[in-house]
């Protein structure tokens, strides 16, 4: 078992009491922490201001970085994907997107996933474990340091969204602790406003959500307007159904900002969920809710085993008007790195050489 501590999943007031306990004085867990969090150095021999021998001893008894980039890919459109090991071995993606005004990086909570949705890759592989809050976190470090040079500050804003493998709502505390530590002023600095969090609808956490005073944007997987079509396209829909799940979206609501919505996502499968019949299902659905929610329309990313095929764009666009009649929000989502496996529900630890570029690292 590894004992060492992995520091960049400490706060900065942890990492205090940390070097504290190594008798060292408190301005020294500041340091460090400005060294991971800001200066984003992945090891303490770069930590050059500090003594020598507390880089022994820290080296000893702890960690500044516990993943490593396997292999790492470059999209037609910029965009990055990024497959890293944990210290363990297991398989941990990471996406870059480059947008004109901003970055989004979409990182992974669990590796694996449990969840059994039928169109996404990442359930084949099923849960092999959560991740840490120190391995939520050295994936946002990774990717700035690979787009921009380590520790370079970033020149747009960046955004984050938890959309990457794994089911955040069931590694709560860890995501949690991860969102704190990169919303310190003195690290990363990315308050929770800049995050969005996508879950399958784990209802006892949505409510949680709803009570932090301090929390990130909620999106939530919908996928199918009834709960016949969404049990077989969601099995977790069994357990939280879809009254439940719009009741718990509905008291979130409440906790909405002036100017805050929240996002459902609705995965676009050819003849599966993509009828016009489907899409006054869905609005009527949520229109009895009452909620004031808008709807993402995310086309399939296909892959190899999965049983689907997008919809034609006519059938989304159709799709959308249904559901605009119905005075309903919508955006049709742009796919980004289809071709590196990058895009939702594509990732699956797959390195593929024929299609993907891969870069050295
Ligand atoms: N477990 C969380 C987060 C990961 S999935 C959740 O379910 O929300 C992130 C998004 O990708 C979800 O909205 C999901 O519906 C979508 N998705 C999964 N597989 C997809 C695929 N093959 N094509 C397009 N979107 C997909």
């Amino acid at each position: 078992m590894e004992q060492r501590v992995d520091l960049i999943g400490l706060s900065e007031t942890e990492l205090v009491s940390f070097v504290e306990s190594l008798g060292e004085p408190a301005y020294r867990g500041r340091q460090i922490f400005a060294a991971l969090q800001h200066r984003r150095l992945r090891s303490f021999d770069e930590m050059t201001d500090l003594p020598k021998k507390l880089r022994a001893r820290l080296k000893e008894v702890a960690r500044a970085s516990s993943l490593t980039v396997a292999s790492r890919y470059l999209s037609a459109d910029g965009t990055r994907r990024y497959l890293m090991k944990t210290h363990d071995g297991l398989p941990v993606e990471t996406v870059f997107i480059p947008e004109e005004h901003r970055d989004t990086i979409c990182f992974s909570s669990q590796s694996g996933c449990p969840l059994q949705c039928t169109f996404c890759l990442t359930a084949q592989l099923g849960l092999l474990r959560s991740l840490t809050p120190s391995e939520i976190v050295e994936q946002v470090l990774i990717a700035l340091n690979d787009a921009y040079g380590t520790g370079v500050k970033p020149p747009r804003g960046t955004n984050l969204v938890g959309m990457g493998a794994g089911e955040p709502f069931l590694n709560f505390d860890s995501l949690l602790k991860a969102l704190r530590i990169m919303a310190d002023r003195n690290g990363l600095f990315i308050v929770p406003n800049r995050v969005t969090i996508s879950t399958a609808g784990i209802v006892p956490r949505i409510l949680d959500l709803a009570k932090l005073s301090d929390r990130p944007h909620l999106a939530i997987s919908l996928a199918a307007p009834t709960d016949e079509l969404r049990n077989e396209l969601m099995p977790i829909n069994k357990r939280w159904p879809l009254e439940h799940l719009l009741n718990a979206c509905k008291i979130f609501e409440q906790s909405l900002k002036p100017g805050e919505r929240f996002t459902f996502e609705y995965v676009m499968l050819a003849g599966v969920n993509d009828s016009e019949e489907h899409a006054r299902q869905l609005a009527n659905l949520l229109n009895r809710h009452g909620l004031k929610a808008k709807v993402n329309l995310i086309p399939h990313n296909p892959a190899d085993p999965l049983p689907y095929q997008p919809s034609p764009e006519q059938t989304v666009a159709r799709f959308k008007d249904v559901l605009e009649a119905k005075g309903i929000q919508v955006y049709v989502r742009r796919p980004r790195g289809r071709d590196i496996f990058a895009a939702c529900g594509q990732l699956a630890a797959r390195q593929e050489r024929s299609v993907l570029s891969e870069v050295a690292t």
